[in-house]
């Protein structure tokens, strides 16, 4: 076993989606078998790793800006070696070597394999880059390191890339081709993973409801494997993101609906209430399809939360596609949303295709109207669990206040009550007895 001292020190920063958090995980794993230990003191590290997202620019504008204390840092310490990974790396490859020249690594997110031989490449005295997207590479056989974990919860990735190609989308051109990860791997993961005490995972993809396998010749689809990491253990809870609206079944609500340890909160990316919108974005479909899977949701399970990604002011979006999307979220009627002003992507086909003709004052109104309805709904959705005992599964003390603890129920809210010797990873019955937009407050009942 080397000892602690010769090891290296890495710096692992994640920006972006879930997805990018797990593959920091998966990164974080890669280095610790080739003499890294993981550090959150960035001025001690002799390596500083960004996993980079770039799904809108000022996404990439916080990662420029961090470069440039990263210079600062690499001109105090000569040796540091400074990585730029991810989706960012991906869309702008060698070119961010011109760009930001205190930059020694460029790896996309199919190429974390080859890390250590890149490292060895810097160490050498040459900049590395591997930007090569694979059609296979799911990382199955590498078990993630659990980055500033709080025990309880997991991210367990299921498969990489996406091939819907919405129009403002730069995901399948950062991410490449879909693929599935082993079944067998992920259900090992989940039971190692609940055998380590955590008790909640989530099954992670850009679109997990087209998850395929094939084993035997038998096509293994999302319904099937999220039963079986639901029959790993009815302790262990399962959540999953994220769903396109096009793939969402009944066999997969059925399945939700089984097994109790299945949570009830789901993320429908919605992004327009408009058919003339979704069309332009090819969402491939529509608002009357939408609504009837929001209403296939609402009858399998009628306690199910229901949470979305809204896109204010898309190519050409004029004010009745707008009054659209407000009146498609009153008839929702989301618990939670992920709203954004449309930040046109380079190559992206509404790039190719559409102009960014929405003023900048439109948009930015749009997008406060649809905040103040989603501020309105949340805090309907909670005045509704006022007086309802929901089970908690504690994740930690309050970050508001060292005499409560938090945890969340099945429909992803968070509940804080009176901290007691319940500890993390407990589950605990809450009777709700009051509410703000963002969280429910009530006391623990036996
Ligand atoms: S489904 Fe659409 S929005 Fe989601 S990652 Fe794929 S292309 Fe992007």
């Amino acid at each position: 076993m080397i000892e602690t001292e010769n090891k290296k020190k890495v710096f692992i920063e994640t920006y972006g989606c879930q997805m990018n958090f797990s593959d920091s995980e998966i990164i974080g794993s890669i280095l610790m078998e080739h003499n890294y230990i993981s550090t959150d003191d960035m001025k001690s590290a002799d390596l500083i790793l960004m996993n980079t997202c770039s799904i809108r620019d000022n996404a990439e504008q916080r990662v420029r800006n961090r470069l440039q204390e990263l210079h600062a840092l690499k001109k105090r310490k000569s040796s540091l070696v400074i990585g730029l990974l991810g989706c960012m790396a991906e869309r702008l490859k060698e070119k961010l070597l011109e760009e930001e020249k205190h930059i020694d690594l460029i790896v996309g997110p199919d190429g974390y394999r080859s890390l250590p031989a890149l490292l060895e490449q810097v160490e050498s005295g040459q900049k590395a880059v591997n930007t090569l997207l694979s059609a296979e590479e799911t990382y199955a056989d590498i078990t993630p390191v659990r980055l500033g974990s709080n025990g309880v919860n997991a991210f367990i990735s299921i498969m990489r890339g996406c091939e819907n190609f919405c129009a403002y989308c730069v995901v399948p051109y950062t991410r490449g081709k879909e693929r599935s990860r082993n079944p067998k791997t992920i259900i090992e993961e989940a039971a190692s993973l609940f055998d380590q005490g955590y008790r909640e995972v989530t099954l992670l993809g850009q679109n997990v409801n087209s998850y395929q396998w094939e084993d035997n010749g038998l096509p293994i689809e999302f319904p099937a494997l999220l039963e079986d990491v639901a029959k790993v253990n009815p302790l262990l809870r399962v959540r999953f993101a994220t769903s396109h609206p096009k793939d969402l079944s009944d066999d997969l609500l059925d399945v939700i609906a089984t097994y109790p340890n299945i949570c009830h909160a789901i993320h429908l990316p919605v992004q327009s209430g408009s058919n003339e919108i979704l069309k332009k974005m090819n969402r491939s479909y529509t608002r009357e399809w939408y609504l009837d899977r929001v209403a296939a949701i609402k009858k399998h399970l009628p306690d199910c939360a229901i949470s979305t990604d809204i896109i204010a002011g898309f190519c050409s979006e004029t004010e009745d596609d707008h009054k659209d999307t407000l009146s498609m979220m009153e008839i929702v009627g989301y618990d939670y949303a992920f709203m954004f002003k449309y930040s046109e992507r380079p190559n992206t086909i509404a790039a190719k295709k559409y102009s960014d003709d929405v003023s900048e004052e439109d948009k930015s109104r749009r997008l406060d109207e649809i905040i103040s309805m989603q501020q309105k709904l949340s805090l309907a959705s909670n005045k509704k669990d006022i007086g309802k005992v929901f089970e908690v599964l504690v994740e930690g003390v309050s970050k508001r206040s060292d005499t409560q603890l938090y945890g969340r129920n099945s429909q992803n809210k968070v509940v804080v009550f009176p901290r007691s010797s319940h500890k993390p990873g407990d589950y605990v019955r809450v009777l709700v007895e009051d509410c703000t937009p963002a969280t429910l407050r009530g006391v623990e009942v036996k």
